[in-house]
């Protein structure tokens, strides 16, 4: 499951977890974007999460994905996209997961909204061929996969397959907003983020500098 994770929130989690579970999944392997091209500002620099923004530095991305899952023996966090130079494609992540596991079975878990703009992706022709795709559902976008019909057709079935899973509406979107503010983002995600992001005091809001004042 790919995804720049700023923060990894609970609903990352189920999706995972529904997954696993419904295709018997031996592991869900977290990989935190480098740099997300379609994200990305002129820095990797924290920011209060308005709009064309920063994306926190990779390193706290990663550690939070680290500490979310921690506790789930089934989950691991992959480094690939964050050591891999240079702005970080779907197409490279699967290449490089193929090339450590090279007869896994592989699934490419997405949630409905990145799975509208799959065309849009780097390569996108060679993903199919590189994962079976899952698209899970999430509130506020339509699961559906009419955009891709033509070109699942010639693929084996299963290439893609839907599933409903229970519906959080979370985005760490609003979890980079509601620390910016100082509104709680207490179960929304795990415990240990809360406090990972208090500790690095990530997402506040930058001070707006007095006159004079450097
Ligand atoms: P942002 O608001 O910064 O875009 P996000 O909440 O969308 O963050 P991403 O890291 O962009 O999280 O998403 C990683 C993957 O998880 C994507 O495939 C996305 O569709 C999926 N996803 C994120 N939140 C949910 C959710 N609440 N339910 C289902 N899928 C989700
Ligand atoms: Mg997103």
């Amino acid at each position: 499951m790919g995804g720049t994770f700023d923060p990894i929130h609970n609903g990352h989690l189920v999706a995972a977890s529904e997954v696993a579970h419904r295709f018997s999944l031996d592991e869900v392997i977290f990989v935190p974007t480098g740099r997300p091209w379609q994200k990305l500002g002129d820095h990797e620099a924290p920011d209060a999460g308005h709009g064309a923004r920063d994306v926190s530095p990779a390193e706290d991305r990663y550690l939070m994905t680290v500490i979310a899952t921690a506790s789930n023996p089934r989950f691991s966090v992959s480094r690939v996209d964050i050591d891999r130079e240079g702005d970080t494609y779907t197409v490279d992540t699967l290449r490089d997961l193929r090339t450590i596991h090279p007869t896994a079975d592989l699934y490419f878990i997405t949630g409905a909204d990145a799975l509208d703009s799959i065309l849009s992706w780097q390569d996108w022709e060679e993903l199919f061929g590189l994962a079976n795709f899952v698209g899970v559902s999430r509130p506020g976008y339509e699961l559906h996969a009419k955009h891709l019909a033509t070109h699942l057709e010639a693929l084996p079935p299963n290439t893609l397959q839907m599933l409903e899973i229970p519906a959080l509406a979370i985005s760490s979107t609003e979890c980079r907003v509601r620390a910016a503010r100082g509104r709680p983002v207490w179960y929304l995600v795990p415990d240990g983020v809360v406090q990972y992001i208090a500790k690095r005091k990530l997402y506040r809001a930058p001070k707006a500098s007095s006159p004079g004042v450097s």
